[in-house]
């Protein structure tokens, strides 16, 4: 199948971008990677009269530490986030999160910032973004505003975006201190959408209480979420206080819309879940207790 005829704008410039959505409205759609929506244009699941092709927008290609922010540009592809070893020392879970995107020909055309604004359930970039706390930038003809992760995934494939906002960066906390950070997910076969998991952040003080933690589900509702009751069960207790089994039945227990499709029930995808969140708990504990930072430019 093909997709139906659209017509096809290359802007130069973010200004160009956003004053042809402008002027195109809801009939406009942004094409970055084209690794999400060139599929879903050619298999008729979805139809725009104007695509704009963002590919060539140089300013859209980025990463840049700011203070105690690490800035990635929108349209910076997954593999040079994979691959910088910034990203590694900054935001490490982003550096873990790459290899688990589809295959490094999707990593090659893929941007973070269209993983982002596809808002998949299960894609890795928005979970890392949840569970860092991390700030979406939006431009437009009227400006710019920042949305925290929290408040950007709306329901599947849908976000707080306007129809005429262009995300140009991501904007990721630096955690310091003692902090470990991991990525578990399970898929049938290797580059698949995961059936779910996890992406872990975690800072201790000296005496091994949790000052900090940030827990991102895949594949686990209609959008990325968090494991907030895991959160809030571990932050301020000793690390052995809660166990990493408890904290992967916490982080899923109050889930209310876990998917049961063709690739498991609503229960297995549940049971995954957990025991992706204890996996991911357990590898980010080690990782803040003993520093394992070269392990990560491995
Ligand atoms: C076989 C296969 C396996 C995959 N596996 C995974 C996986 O495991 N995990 C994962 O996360 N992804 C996976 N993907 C998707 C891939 O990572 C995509 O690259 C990504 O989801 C979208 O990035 P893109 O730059 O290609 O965006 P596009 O496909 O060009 O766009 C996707 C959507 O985002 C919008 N968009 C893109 N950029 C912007 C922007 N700057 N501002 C506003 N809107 C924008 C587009 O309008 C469109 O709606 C897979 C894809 C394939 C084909």
């Amino acid at each position: 199948m093909k997709a139906a005829q659209f017509a096809y704008h290359r802007p130069g410039t973010v200004a160009e971008a956003t004053q042809m959505l402008a002027e195109f409205g809801d009939e406009a759609k942004i094409l970055a990677g084209g690794q999400s929506l060139v599929p879903m244009l050619a298999m008729r699941l979805t139809y725009f009269e104007n695509l704009i092709d963002i590919s060539r927008v140089d300013e859209l290609k980025n990463i840049e530490l700011r203070g105690d922010e690490l800035i990635v540009a929108a349209g910076t592809p997954h593999a040079f986030v994979g691959m910088d070893d910034e990203v590694a020392d900054s935001v490490p879970l982003l550096t873990l999160a790459t290899p688990h995107i589809g295959h490094f020909q999707i990593r090659t055309r893929g941007t973070l910032g269209g993983a982002i604004a596809h808002g998949d359930p299960a894609a890795e970039y928005a979970a890392a973004a949840l569970a860092l706390d991390a700030t979406i930038e939006a431009t437009s003809q009227r400006g710019r505003r920042d949305i925290p992760a929290a408040e950007f995934f709306t329901g599947l494939w849908e976000t707080s975006l306007a129809a005429d906002e262009i995300l140009t960066a991501v904007r990721f906390p630096v955690w310091g201190g003692r902090s470990g950070f991991a990525v578990e997910e399970f898929a049938r076969r290797h580059g698949d959408f995961a059936i779910a998991g996890a992406t872990v952040a975690v800072e201790l003080d000296d005496d091994d209480r949790v000052a900090r933690c940030g827990i991102g589900l895949l594949g686990l509702g209609s959008t990325p979420l968090r494991g907030s009751a895991a959160e809030e069960a571990v932050v301020g207790q000793n690390v052995g206080a809660v166990t990493a089994e408890e904290v992967g039945r916490l982080a899923i227990g109050g889930l209310t819309d876990i998917p049961s499709d063709l690739q498991g029930s609503a229960d297995y995808r549940s049971r995954v879940g957990a025991a992706m969140v204890t996996r991911a708990w357990t590898a980010a504990i080690r990782q803040a207790q003993t520093s394992e930072t070269e392990a990560i430019h491995a």
